[in-house]
Parts: structure tokens; C-alpha cells; sequence
């Protein structure tokens, strides 16, 4: 069998058989922009569908012999055998290319499995012999190329076109492609990124053509005018970074970290920073916790706007969705003032997610249609307040999520009992919500307070108040997995456990070797309660990372297997704990699980 790929757009195609069969295959032409016609006497609803929206030309009726031959291509997927063969023999005779449905004897050609990621395609056939085979081997590929394969393949298509532009001589080309290759790919784990424009900016100079603008230059739309230095200003992406769990950043905010040149990251951010980030990234942290703005926000605006002007890819990393309550309007019409490209790519706002993770619906059919997220914190204007208790005092089937909270709750509860609130709503507050870290107080709103004094409960938090708060208790998946509030370092060695323990509810710090500055900071973000090594090597790099990252004793080192657990030991780790090579996930959930219940009868 010989492989090509054909361009069927615009192209006759006939296909025989109106089942799920026949539907793959017309979808899978019309994606490619074909020119469709399908025969089957009983065609299934889909392919009605198609029909009603004039997206291919549907007879309902059987084969006619010798209708074959004005196509390119035919598909043969009926149920009956004889037929198909009667099709693939007439195709066959006409000189057209013939497929038919699991007989590979009577195919002229064979569609193979794909993986597309964008322009990027990636085949795997078996001359028909075993499709169950390539189907799996697909899948395997599926989960290993992840999305950002297509960013990297326009990318390079964006980069050979500027090199074809620029006239540079042939062996220039491949060697500027191999910078390209080696700096964007990791081949042991079939990683790629899009290179930064800077990257591409130094590798033109390597080669001598260093005058060309940056890449940053082709991304979006807006101020395509040079600084008067000479420099097109870059793209500044304001990310929303989601609530800390790092697996709610969006995927183009992770596209768009991986190809900055600089991150401008807030503290409450610090989790979701993509620990493979280069360590040539700059990456420069403007604080706003609670209670502390140590790079006041007119700093922060000049900060983005000089970082574009000098032509970089800027990414604002901001807590939650850059819109909500983080100031990401200002920065934005500071951009906008200064005439800098930016985008916004929104994140997962923590007044949802938080909730949900600490087991309370927002809204819920009945009980709750309306949702108000408020700041407790900024709400007076002028000396007034803008917020208006007494309506949403009076709004029983509501709930309000309450940003920057815990210092202003004694006040907010207050002002909504006065204006007729009962101090009888549920209510509570959700303390690092999604991270390892997370606490909740669940009370009536008058108690919340004193309860959350109690508990001893700080920023960042929320406070939600409303019907569903209520709901909490039994909802509360989250903290019920068994290793929920376990934050673990794993090196990528050890990747393949990582899902493992992410569903049995750990927190997953997935760090490279050597560590980045990026995964550095991840680490440190939060208290750390673990690491896991599965050979000697890890152990030793974590080793020397040992006080960089905060360790104490109450860090354990899962060590699997007798061998990296001894060396351990030698080394004078505490906490070693030894879970065995077979099922070191199932053997660290209980030696977690019966720690936890040993302390809870303490
Ligand atoms: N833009 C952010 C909010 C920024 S204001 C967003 O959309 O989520 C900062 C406040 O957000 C904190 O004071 C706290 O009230 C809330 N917050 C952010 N992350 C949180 C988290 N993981 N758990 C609870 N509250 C959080």
C-alpha cells in the first residue's frame, strides 16, 4: 500500500449504505470539503439531516450498476456483502478508488486511523489486516499529542513562511528549522510549544537576518504600528488563570504561557504556572494577596505596556477570570490607552468553582435563580455604598458569592439582617477553594462569623449566602477523596501515576529535571506534603531541592520499591514511607487514609 493524502474538496465521492458506517465516512469527506452523494434505500436520521441541509446529495434507493464510475471515490458500506462486491468488482473496472466497509481484500485503498491537531495529521494503517489494532494504537497517540501540537504546526508553518519570504538561502533555512525543532520539541515526552518571539527574533540573528520583526507581530489584529525604536509592539494576553486548581486553566491560556516571552503573574496565580515553562521566560510576580499590594496597580500597567513596547509576548496571569473583581478592566484600558494589542482569554472564576468544589450549587432549579457576585470589600462609593442590601435582603431564591470577604462578613451579615435578611440562611465560607489547601465553614449567616473566627479561616476566601449553601454536606465530593489535601511532587519520570492521583483527589505538582524556576515557584506556592520517587535519581534531584522548597519533616517521600526507599534512609530523608512497585497508588490512598483515621480517633 502506498500513502498519500488526497485532497477531495470540490471532489465526487459516492457512498454506498446509509448506517453509522456510511455516516463516519461522509462526515469525514465533508470535513475535507467533498462533494457528496449517498445511495442506501433506508438512510439513518443523521443522514436525513445532511439531506434536509443540502449538505449531500441523498438517493434513497439501492446501488444502481454502473453508477460508480463518474466519481473519484466510492465507499461500499452496506450490509450485504454480495453488493459491496458487486460495487468494489464495477470500481475496480472503471479505474475509481474503492473502500469497502471491513473487507480489506476487496479495497483498492484504506482509510487509515488519524490524529489531527490542526494541519497536523498523523496516519496508522495496517494494510487492513488489524484496524482494532491502529484504533488503539490512535488512542495511545490521542492521549500523547496533546492540543498544542496544532499551535506548534502553525507556527512553524507562519515561521518557513517568513524565511521563504525573506529570500534566505537553503542551508540558512534548515538550520534555523533545526533551532526550531530542538528548542520547540521534547521528544522523549512528544511535548512541543510555540516558540516565543524573542526565540525566533535571536535564531533570525544566528542566522543574519536579525532586522525582521517579531513573530509577536502576526498575533492579533490591533496596533500593527511600529515604537519609534523601531520594535512592533507584542501582544499582551490578559489569562484568567481559574481559582488554583491547575487543571481548570483554560487550554489557550496554557498555549499562550508556554509561548510568552514574560509572565506577569498575581500570588493567587503562582499553582497554575505551567511548570515546563522555559527557564528563559521571564517571569515577574505583582503580589495582590488580600491585605497586600506590594506593586501598586498604576506600576503593574506601565510594567505591561514596557514589556509589550519591547516588541515581547506578554501574558498577565490574574487569579480567577481577569474581568472579575482583578482589575483586569483597568490594565486592559491601560493597554488600550497606550495603544498595545491585547486579548483577554477568561478563566474559571473562583465565586463558581470555589463553591462548587466545597460542594454548593450556585444556582439551583427552585431553590436559587439568580446569582450575585459582590465585593465586600470595595463597596462604598463617595461614602455611600453601592451595594444594595436591601434588595438582595429580599430576595429569597438568590445566591450571593462574596469576594475579598473575611474581613468585611461581620459587617456584610449585619447590613443583610437589618435589611430584613433571615439570619437563618444557610451560608458559608470557602477558604483556597480547589487547592489542596481548602477549608470550609459552613454555618447560618448570623454564626458564619463566629464560626469562621473559630476555625480560624483567612484570605483569599468567598463567603456564599442563599438556599444552596445548604446543600453542602452531601455534595461535598472534594473533600472526601481519599487523598484530598495532599500536595505532591512528582518529577516527570513519574507522570504516568499522575492522573491516578489526581482522581484519588491529591493536589499533582508535575515538575521536569532539572526543576525550572516556574516549577520552583508552583511548589512553593502551597504547603507541599509529599513527594514521590520512583528510582534513585529522582530521589536525589528532589534532594537537592530540599531546602529550596520549604521541606520539613511532615513532608513524606513516597519512595516505591525497597531500593529508592533504602537510599532515602541512607541519606537521612524523614518520612520515608515505601509503597511497592506493583500498586504504589493503592498503598499510599491507605497508608493516607489510615494516618487520617488514626489522628481523627486521637
Ligand atoms: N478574578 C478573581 C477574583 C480576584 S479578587 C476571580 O475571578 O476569582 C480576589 C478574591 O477572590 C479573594 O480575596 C477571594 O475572595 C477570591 N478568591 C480567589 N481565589 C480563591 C479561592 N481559590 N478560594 C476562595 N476564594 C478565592
Amino acid at each position: 500500500m502506498f500513502p498519500v493524502m488526497l485532497s477531495v474538496r470540490g471532489r465526487r465521492c459516492l457512498v454506498v449504505g446509509g448506517g453509522g458506517v456510511a455516516l463516519r465516512k461522509v462526515e469525514g469527506l465533508l470535513a475535507e470539503g467533498a462533494d457528496v452523494t449517498v445511495v442506501a434505500p433506508v438512510p439513518v436520521p443523521p443522514l436525513e439531516e445532511l439531506a434536509r441541509q443540502e449538505r449531500i446529495e441523498l438517493e434513497r434507493r439501492p446501488y444502481r450498476s454502473g453508477e460508480g464510475s463518474g466519481y473519484v471515490l466510492v465507499f461500499a458500506a452496506t450490509d450485504d456483502r454480495e453488493a459491496n462486491r458487486e460495487i468494489s468488482a464495477e470500481a475496480e473496472r472503471c479505474g475509481v478508488w474503492a473502500n469497502v466497509a471491513d473487507d480489506p481484500e476487496l479495497c483498492s485503498f484504506h482509510l487509515p486511523a488519524r490524529v489531527q491537531r490542526g494541519s497536523l495529521q498523523l496516519a496508522v494503517a495496517s494494510n487492513g489486516e488489524a484496524p482494532f489494532a491502529t484504533r488503539r494504537l490512535r488512542q495511545l497517540l490521542q492521549r500523547r499529542f496533546g492540543p498544542e501540537w496544532a499551535e506548534w504546526l502553525e507556527a512553524a508553518g507562519r515561521l518557513r513562511s517568513r524565511v521563504r519570504s525573506l529570500g534566505v538561502a537553503q542551508d540558512a533555512q534548515e538550520r534555523l528549522y533545526d533551532r526550531f525543532f530542538a528548542a520547540t520539541v521534547d521528544g522523549d515526552r512528544l511535548k512541543a510549544r510555540v516558540p516565543t518571539g524573542v526565540e525566533i527574533g535571536k535564531w533570525l540573528d544566528e542566522i543574519g537576518i536579525g532586522t525582521a520583526a517579531p513573530e509577536t507581530a502576526m498575533v492579533g489584529n490591533q496596533g500593527g504600528g511600529r515604537e519609534p525604536g523601531g520594535v512592533r509592539p507584542g501582544l499582551v494576553s490578559l489569562v484568567g488563570a481559574g481559582p488554583g486548581d491547575a487543571g481548570l486553566l483554560t487550554l489557550r491560556g496554557r498555549a499562550r504561557l508556554l509561548a510568552a516571552d514574560a509572565v506577569v503573574y498575581d500570588r493567587l496565580a503562582e499553582t497554575v504556572l505551567p511548570c515546563d515553562l522555559t527557564a528563559t521566560t521571564e517571569l515577574r510576580c505583582v503580589g495582590k494577596e488580600a491585605g497586600s499590594h506590594p506593586v501598586p496597580q498604576d506600576e503593574i500597567n506601565e510594567l505591561l505596556v514596557r514589556l509589550a513596547r519591547e516588541g515581547k509576548r506578554v501574558v498577565r496571569l490574574k487569579g480567577g477570570d481577569p474581568y472579575v473583581f482583578g482589575r483586569g478592566g483597568e490594565e486592559a484600558e491601560a493597554l488600550c490607552a497606550a495603544g498595545v494589542p491585547f486579548e483577554v482569554v477568561p478563566g474559571v472564576t473562583s465565586g463558581i468553582a470555589a463553591p462548587a468544589y466545597a460542594g454548593i450549587p450556585v444556582t439551583a432549579r427552585k431553590e436559587a435563580v439568580r446569582v450575585t457576585l459582590l465585593t465586600a470589600h470595595e463597596c462604598s462609593k463617595d461614602g455611600g455604598s453601592q451595594v444594595r442590601w436591601e434588595l438582595m435582603a429580599q430576595d429569597p431564591h438568590a445566591t450571593i458569592v462574596g469576594y475579598m470577604g473575611v474581613t468585611a462578613l461581620p459587617n456584610v451579615v449585619r447590613s443583610l439582617v437589618a435589611a430584613g435578611m433571615s439570619g437563618d440562611t444557610p451560608a458559608a465560607l470557602i477558604e483556597r477553594g480547589t487547592t489542596s489547601a481548602q477549608r470550609t465553614v459552613r454555618a447560618t449567616l448570623t454564626e458564619l462569623p463566629a464560626e469562621v473566627e473559630r476555625a480560624g479561616l483567612g484570605a483569599p476566601a468567598l463567603f456564599v449566602i442563599g438556599p444552596t449553601a445548604a446543600h453542602a454536606s452531601c455534595l461535598d465530593w472534594f473533600t472526601l477523596r481519599p487523598l484530598y489535601g495532599q500536595r505532591l511532587v512528582l518529577t516527570e519520570a513519574s507522570r504516568p501515576l499522575a492522573e491516578q492521583l489526581d482522581l484519588a483527589g491529591a493536589e499533582v505538582v508535575l515538575v521536569p529535571l532539572p526543576l525550572t524556576p516556574a516549577s520552583r515557584i508552583v511548589i512553593g506556592a502551597l504547603p507541599l506534603t509529599g513527594c514521590l520517587a520512583q528510582t534513585p535519581t529522582e530521589l536525589d534531584v528532589l534532594e537537592e531541592e530540599r531546602d529550596a522548597l520549604g521541606w520539613n519533616n511532615s513532608v513524606r517521600v513516597w519512595c516505591v520499591g525497597e531500593v529508592v526507599s533504602k537510599r532515602a534512609r541512607e541519606r537521612g530523608w524523614q518520612g520515608v514511607h515505601e509503597v511497592p512497585p506493583h500498586d504504589p497508588i493503592a498503598s499510599l490512598v491507605e497508608a493516607v487514609s489510615s494516618e487520617r483515621t488514626k489522628s481523627a480517633t486521637r
